[in-house]
């Protein structure tokens, strides 16, 4: 039969004897034949699409096979699915019966108000059907194209994502100018939920890696995904026997950013290193943030000299100040580690471990520089922590002693006090001085143990002394900067001192300028408590830390101890004359005692005297000694001072 519009469609008839009590009838039923095995085609067609989603099937092949199937039901037409892109251009997913040089023509066409079926129908987010290329406006562009391939109407059906969001296009092609059949309608209709079904799927796929893979402040590949790309590129170097660079970044005190202009200000400085990092990396090469503000850098094929020009290259293209607002910039350094395939390591783990420990050399060499990876580097490493297992046995089974070196007023020889000097002697790696391992126990966090205990033996023996009639003015405890942040020494002090019944002005705390410049509150807060008990505060190794001297004024110091280093060359250097007479008379006019350290001659200590120095302390002097070296040291000068 033709239908009103003119189309030639085919019907089934059905007879049906119906009988009323006085009648006979019958029925004819009239439906048209291809809607009923149509409809079980495109159920089928369904099924088998939906299958490959549920399967993971690549969504260019989900979209052929959605083609190819159509193209079965209906042999007059041609299909053709276009992604649209988030920028809006068009890229071709499947064709299948169309040729591939006109898809391809299509690849990267800006959709538009006029832009052929596919790309009027994504801009206007409605279907479009033109019934003839070559007449419609919509094709003045294209037609001579589409028209070169025999493609004369095309109906196109955008597939929408959200409703703001179109995601392809799905069209039907004929090769004569003519409207869509109906039952073409219906096919496109479902055709078009499972292209939603099958792009939606793809989004969340794309999500799940990005999450899995990628990380979410930056963008880049996350500790996963660089773990996977980096054994591939170790494997590939195997074969092909080159090396490959591992960078380990740091960016320096990233912690005071995120502190102070709070981690919304943090996480935009990491997007713009991120940025500026991958710039000066090539396409080959992998960036990834491991957490943190820690970057990591693969470069396949290159070699130790090529790795040092790309991290100084890294350094520099952090350097340039990034406003975060209109009245705070952040200006950025980093601390680079390098390690490299295969002489510093055999697999990634070896890799990044050694990388790690060249970045922290990097950070001790002043940050904001880059280090390769030394195996120097290890056994320093493996030294410090055989170091610290000594250390933990030695407080626990008495491996530690004290020595005490007088501090002498220079004019008359009077004994003002001495300080306390740790000594260590283990039993395999024999006396370790001071120097080696305080470090150590500051880093390994056994510092507080060790100053506490020095504080309690130097209390316990000025106490000694005392009762047995000895005159030792007073005793002076090193105690490291740490220990104010982590503990309450003002509090210890005074427990200490009540129990042992002493004056708190016959103990000295010597502390390094570090700890007076920091303005941690903490600190603060104890030296005003220990000032205020009347405990003495000394400023040690003076002159070697730090050029600012604001802080005499703030802080309750009352003696400062003019390093050793300046005094060692008072008889020959002009320069450290002048810098010791500058100490001097800044402790003068702050009524502050100075005391010389490491006098060694006769020499300079006339030349600490002819500069006003009142007190000094060296083995020119005295020696540090054990406590009963130091009683018959003290006794020896009462019996000459007899004589
Ligand atoms: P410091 O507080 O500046 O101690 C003075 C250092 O100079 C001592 O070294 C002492 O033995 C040495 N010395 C004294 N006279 C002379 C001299 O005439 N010439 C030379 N060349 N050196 C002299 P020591 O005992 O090796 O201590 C080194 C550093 O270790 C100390 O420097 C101090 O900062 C730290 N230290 C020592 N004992 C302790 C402690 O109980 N706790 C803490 N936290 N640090 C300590
Ligand atoms: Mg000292
Ligand atoms: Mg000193």
């Amino acid at each position: 039969m033709r239908t009103a519009s003119g189309e030639l469609r085919t019907f089934e008839l059905r007879f049906k004897p119906a009988a009323t009590s006085d009648q006979a009838l019958t029925l004819i039923l009239l439906s048209p034949l291809e809607e009923r095995s149509g409809q079980a085609a495109i159920d089928a067609l369904q099924r088998e699409v939906l299958e490959a989603v549920a399967l993971g099937r690549p969504l260019a092949a989900v979209m052929d096979l959605l083609c190819r199937r159509v193209e079965a039901m209906a042999p007059e037409l041609m299909c053709s699915v276009l992604e649209v892109d988030e920028q809006g251009k068009l890229h071709p997913l499947a064709a299948p019966s169309l040729p591939a040089s006109y898809s391809q023509a299509l690849d990267g066409v800006q959709i538009g108000p006029s832009v052929g079926s596919c790309g009027t129908a994504a801009w206007r987010r409605s279907p479009v059907e033109v019934q003839d290329i070559a007449t419609d406006p919509l094709w003045a562009n294209f037609s001579a194209l589409a028209l070169s391939y025999g493609l004369a109407a095309c109906w196109s059906t955008p597939i929408l994502l959200t409703p703001e969001r179109v995601g392809a296009t799905f069209a039907l092609y004929y090769r004569e100018p003519r409207a869509v059949a109906i039952f073409h309608r219906r096919m496109v209709e479902a055709c078009a939920q499972l292209c939603r079904v099958a792009l939606m799927n793809q989004e969340n796929q794309r999500q799940i890696e990005r999450l899995a893979y990628y990380d979410g402040v930056t963008g880049l590949a996350n500790r996963t995904l660089f773990g996977e790309r980096a054994r591939q590129s170790l494997q590939m170097a195997a074969r092909m026997e080159t090396p490959v660079a591992m960078l380990l970044l740091d960016i320096d005190r990233f912690k005071t950013i995120n502190d102070s202009l709070g981690h919304q200000a943090g996480d935009e400085v990491l997007r713009e290193a991120a940025q500026r990092l991958g710039a000066c990396l090539r396409d080959t090469d992998t960036l990834a943030r491991l957490g943190g503000d820690e970057f990591v850098a693969l470069l396949p094929g290159c070699g130790a000299s090529d790795a040092s020009h790309v991290a100084d290259k890294l350094i520099e293209s952090l350097k340039p100040a990034h406003a975060l607002s209109s009245d705070t910039v952040a200006t950025l350094s980093a601390s680079i580690g390098i390690s490299i395939y295969p002489d510093d390591g055999a697999d990634l783990e070896q890799l990044l471990k050694h990388a790690d420990i060249a970045m922290y050399e990097a950070k001790r060499a002043g940050r904001g520089c880059a280090r390769f990876y030394l195996r120097a580097m290890n056994q320093a490493l493996d030294e410090r922590l055989a170091l610290e297992t000594a250390l933990r046995r030695a407080l626990s089974s008495q491996g530690l002693s004290l020595h005490y070196q007088p501090k002498l007023r220079l004019v008359d020889d009077a004994l003002v006090g001495v300080e306390a000097l740790l000594r260590w002697t283990d039993p395999d790696l024999g006396p370790v001085p001071p120097d080696r391992f305080i470090p150590v126990a500051e880093e390994c966090g056994l510092i507080n143990a060790l100053d506490s205990w020095v504080l309690e033996a130097a209390c316990s023996q000025l106490a000694a002394w005392r009762q047995a009639g000895l005159a030792v003015p007073g005793v002076a405890v090193n105690i490291s900067p740490l220990r104010f942040y982590q503990d309450d020494v003002a509090a210890h002090v005074q427990q200490l001192l009540h129990r042992h019944q002493l004056d708190a002005v016959q103990l000295t705390l010597e502390v390094t300028e570090r700890l007076m410049l920091d303005d941690n509150q903490r600190s603060l807060d104890q030296l005003e408590a220990l000032h205020a008990m009347g405990v003495q505060l000394s400023v040690d190794d003076f002159g070697t830390g730090y050029s600012s001297l604001s802080y005499l004024k703030r802080l309750p110091v009352s003696e400062l101890k003019l390093d050793k280093s300046f005094v060692h060359d008072l008889e020959i250097d002009a320069d450290d004359r002048a810098l010791a007479s500058a100490v001097i008379s800044i402790g003068r006019s702050l009524g502050l005692s100075v005391v010389a350290e490491g006098v060694e001659t006769a020499g300079q200590r006339q030349v600490l005297m002819a500069a006003g120095c009142p007190i000094a302390q060296g083995y020119g002097l005295a020696r540090p000694m054990t406590p009963a070296a130091f009683e018959s040291w003290l006794s020896s000068r009462r019996a000459e001072a007899a004589r």
